[in-house]
């Protein structure tokens, strides 16, 4: 944090001396989503979506997301992540996808929240909620939802075990807003954002969107 201060602002992956975030290399090597499934950011490839079948996630509206997570992108997450490096988790919370305007209006922001117990360094997903209500211009609600128990690590689970995984796992400090674009890092099986949206809806939301820096492709297309 303090080498933060004194250091001159440098490109948090490669070092290049262009200021405090992403240089424009680095940036350009980030891989876009291509074909993106409107309902649940997955990439589509040639039919149906392997992500939802076009059906949506459980519990969201929407899913939209800025990145795929592959190569470039993951050596940024896990900067951001692993390592924790204030300058990255800066630079990637800037790289948020925008809001479509039906999405963002109205809506209130709301972070994933941190696992309880988690060390004391810059959480990603709320910064990546901070940084797209303040160019959104959105109410930001950082401490509505709560992790109420911990959980394992969804990365090393299957499908069927990452939603087990996340059963009851968010609790709700409050009464909801009507709408509301919940914000994650990454959306893998989308079991976490559907947990957390389920509990937004029971606290008196209607609509749930999900903004998340990255997109995993999934394996397995069909056709
Ligand atoms: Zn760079
Ligand atoms: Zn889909």
């Amino acid at each position: 944090m303090l080498l933060d201060l004194l250091l001159p602002s440098l490109c948090p992956l490669c070092r290049a001396d262009e200021g405090p975030l992403l240089c424009a290399a680095c940036r350009a090597q980030l891989p876009p989503l291509e074909d993106p499934c409107p309902w649940c950011a997955a990439p589509r490839g040639a039919s149906a979506c392997v992500g939802c079948s076009g059906a949506g996630l459980p519990h969201l509206d929407r899913v939209v997301a800025a990145l795929a997570y592959i190569g470039p992108t993951e050596g940024l997450v896990a900067a951001a992540k692993a390592v924790g490096s204030p300058a990255a988790v800066r630079a990637a919370a800037e790289l948020m996808p925008a809001l479509p305007p039906d999405l963002a209006a109205g809506a209130t922001v709301v972070p994933v929240p941190a696992a309880p117990g988690r060390h004391p360094g810059p959480h990603l997903a709320s910064a990546c909620a901070r940084a797209l209500a303040r160019r959104q211009r959105l109410p930001l609600a950082l401490r509505l939802l709560r992790q109420v128990r911990p959980a394992a690590p969804q990365h090393q689970l299957g499908r069927e075990e990452r939603r087990r995984n996340v059963e009851g796992l968010f609790g709700c400090r409050a009464p909801a807003p009507a709408r509301v674009v919940l914000v994650d890092d990454l959306c893998t099986s989308g079991a976490t954002a559907s947990a957390a949206a389920a509990v937004l809806r029971a606290a008196g939301a209607r609509q749930v969107a999900l903004a998340v820096l990255a997109r995993t492709p999934l394996q397995g297309r069909r056709g």
